[in-house]
Formats: C-alpha cells, sequence, structure tokens
C-alpha cells in the first residue's frame, strides 16, 4: 500500500458520468483538490476488461492517468450475490444492457434485478439472499503507482422490487439491519451508509486526514 498523498493540485476524475462527476467533487471538495473530468479533458474511456472491480478500477484511473500527466482517480462498482459466486460482479451494469430482439437499446434495470431474482430461483426456495454492494476507488499517478480503497455494504435481496429512490439494483437491496430497501430510504442515509461512503471514508482517511 502506498504512502504517497495527493496534495491540494488538478486531480482528473476518470468518468464521463457528469452525476459520478459532481458526486465526486462534492465529497472532495473539503480536502482542496481541483476535480476535472476525464470527459472535458476529452479523453478516451478504456475498455473495463478486468475480472475483479479493483482491476478495471485501476485500469480506468491509470489511462486518464497516464493521457493527462496528472492523478487520476477512478471508481468502480456492482453488486455480488453470494449464492451466485459473486455474480453479476464487475458485469451489474452489463445485466442491464438490452439484447437487439429486446428492443431499444439501452439499460433496463427491472429486466437486470429479474435475471437476478430468477437465477436466485433456480437454486431453490432455499437459496441464501445474502448479497453486498462493492465499491473500489483507485488513485493512479503518472509514473505508474496507484492506491486502492474498497468500501463494502452487506445485506440481502428482497423481491418484488420495492421504492422509487436511488438507482440500478437499489429497489431489491436492504442493506443488513434494515427492513427498507436502498430505493426506500432517504438519499441521504444512503449516502451515509453505502459502499461508496465506505470506500471514500477510506480514501480521506489515507490521503488527507492528519
Ligand atoms: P460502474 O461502477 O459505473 O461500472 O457501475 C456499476 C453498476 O453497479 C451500476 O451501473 C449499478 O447498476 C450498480 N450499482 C453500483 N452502485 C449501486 C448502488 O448504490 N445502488 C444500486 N446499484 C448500484
Amino acid at each position: 500500500m502506498t504512502t504517497r498523498r495527493l496534495g491540494a493540485g488538478k486531480l482528473v476524475i476518470a468518468t464521463h458520468n457528469a452525476g459520478k462527476l459532481k458526486e465526486i467533487a462534492a465529497l472532495l471538495a473539503p480536502y482542496g483538490p481541483e476535480c476535472i473530468s476525464a470527459g472535458a479533458l476529452g479523453l478516451p474511456e478504456p475498455a473495463e476488461t478486468g475480472r475483479s472491480f479493483a482491476e478495471n478500477a485501476i485500469i480506468k484511473a491509470r489511462a486518464a492517468a497516464e493521457a493527462s500527466g496528472l492523478p487520476a482517480l477512478a471508481d468502480d462498482s456492482g453488486l455480488a450475490v453470494a449464492a451466485l459466486d459473486g455474480r453479476p460482479g464487475v458485469y451489474t451494469a452489463d445485466w442491464a444492457e438490452r439484447q437487439w430482439f429486446e428492443g431499444a437499446p439501452g439499460r433496463d434495470w427491472f429486466m437486470a434485478m429479474g435475471k437476478v431474482e430468477g437465477m436466485l430461483a433456480a437454486l431453490g426456495p432455499d437459496a441464501p439472499r445474502g448479497a453486498a454492494f462493492h465499491c473500489t476507488l483507485a488513485i493512479a499517478w503518472p509514473d505508474g503507482e496507484h492506491a486502492l480503497y474498497d468500501g463494502r455494504v452487506e445485506g440481502a435481496l428482497v423481491w418484488p422490487p420495492r421504492g422509487d429512490r436511488g438507482f440500478g439494483y437499489d429497489p431489491v437491496f436492504v442493506p443488513t439491519g434494515s427492513d427498507q430497501c436502498f430505493a426506500e430510504i432517504e438519499p441521504e442515509e444512503k449516502h451515509r451508509i453505502s459502499h461508496r461512503a465506505a470506500a471514500f471514508a477510506l480514501l480521506v482517511a489515507g490521503q488527507f486526514a492528519g
């Protein structure tokens, strides 16, 4: 694990997603780095060919750091279902991708949640319903050094989906200790207990504390 730390200078956020950029910039605002998005710099998006959240986060952070000559931060996240050997895992977003025979291209989260539920149902009525959301953050420097921060939140899957907040698989995930799923709880509460919050807490402690 590196002891290298970010300064108050420029930090590329390796995402082309405006929502993610806004959320990450807000989280880092108290600590001084000047956040710029990879999209605003016109950097290409690398293929996410890793077999783990960490590998994909490093691929994205390294590509942005090498192309920009600046330190870069990337995240990779997803849902791992224990009874499905950790699937969908790094393919969490891909499971929502509509196929050509399913109509207009785009992501269908109800279809993705149904696929997970169908696979659990195929294991029988007693299949364990435990799952975890993971978030791995990678910081890469232009010379190739990197640091990783891993957050996770444990919980269980419910069916049918509930609630209209959040995104992705939020309507079927109940975090341990709650009886409401992520799509039912207040966004402020989700942001306090989520896998992303856990990873950012480690990043802030490792990079900016003290
Ligand atoms: P990526 O990290 O942008 O590759 O996206 C991973 C996928 O994981 C997202 O598209 C969501 O479907 C899912 N995901 C990650 N975090 C959450 C969350 O907090 N709630 C629901 N789904 C999530």
